[in-house]
């Protein structure tokens, strides 16, 4: 097996897990605005962008479509309490074999980006209080597109311009934790990594078949 040239790791239970920050700013967000208590859980699964996230909770607790300068406006409070959440939240930490994983791969000359359903400023936020941006040369977010798949896309043209030509599947590896990383991975012609760190087991990850089953990055990494 050759080695990659781009890998792209998610960050939500692959890289980090914030205790519930995300999950908190929503609902502080959402009770701010609009007065209503809602619990992201409850209307969204792992995996899904933030876009999808703010805008299938709103519909489910508020009964209506979202104005778009309603949903600016529930960004702007989630990215606000977010930044204050994630540095006093109890259970934050980088998850297991993270930062050796990211080290070697990177020492091996292969290009790491992040790939994050989560909005640019949230997924920087998320990854600060561990200084894991520093290991990160580009990325594509949910902020790019609702769609995950989209988003992945996004992602493999940015390494491939950066890398400077077009890059297969065997190229880009795509490193997530939950079945709509490995979904992703595949509609956009990637090869799927998937890292049972999250909510989903190894053998509930196998039903999508991804091309590698970690069941933590303290695992040897494939293709290095
Ligand atoms: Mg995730």
């Amino acid at each position: 097996m050759a080695a990659p040239i781009a890998v792209l790791f998610d960050i939500d239970e692959t890289l980090v897990h914030t205790g519930g920050a995300g999950a908190r700013s929503w609902a502080w967000a959402f009770d701010q605005l609009h007065g209503v208590a809602a619990d992201i859980g409850k209307h969204t699964s792992a995996g899904e962008t933030d876009p999808e996230v703010g805008w299938k909770t709103f519909r489910a607790v508020l009964g209506r479509d979202p104005t778009h300068d309603e949903m600016a406006r529930l960004y702007a409070a989630y990215l606000w309490h977010l930044a204050d959440d994630i540095r006093t939240s109890e259970h934050y930490r980088v998850l297991d074999g993270v930062e050796e994983t990211l080290t070697r791969i990177a020492d091996a000359g292969v290009i790491l980006g992040v790939l994050s359903g989560a909005m640019e400023g949230a997924a920087r936020t998320k990854l600060e209080p561990a200084n894991l941006g520093r290991y990160f040369v580009f990325g594509a977010y949910g902020s790019d597109s609702p769609d995950r798949p989209e988003v992945t896309r996004l992602a493999i043209a940015k390494a491939a311009r950066l890398h400077g030509s077009d890059l297969g599947a065997q190229d880009v590896y795509v490193v997530g934790d939950t079945p709509l990383d490995v979904q992703a991975a595949h509609a956009a012609n990637a090869t799927a990594v998937a890292v049972a760190s999250g909510h989903y087991t190894a053998q509930a990850l196998q039903a999508v078949k991804p091309d590698h089953v970690l069941g933590s990055l303290l695992e040897p990494f494939p293709g290095l």
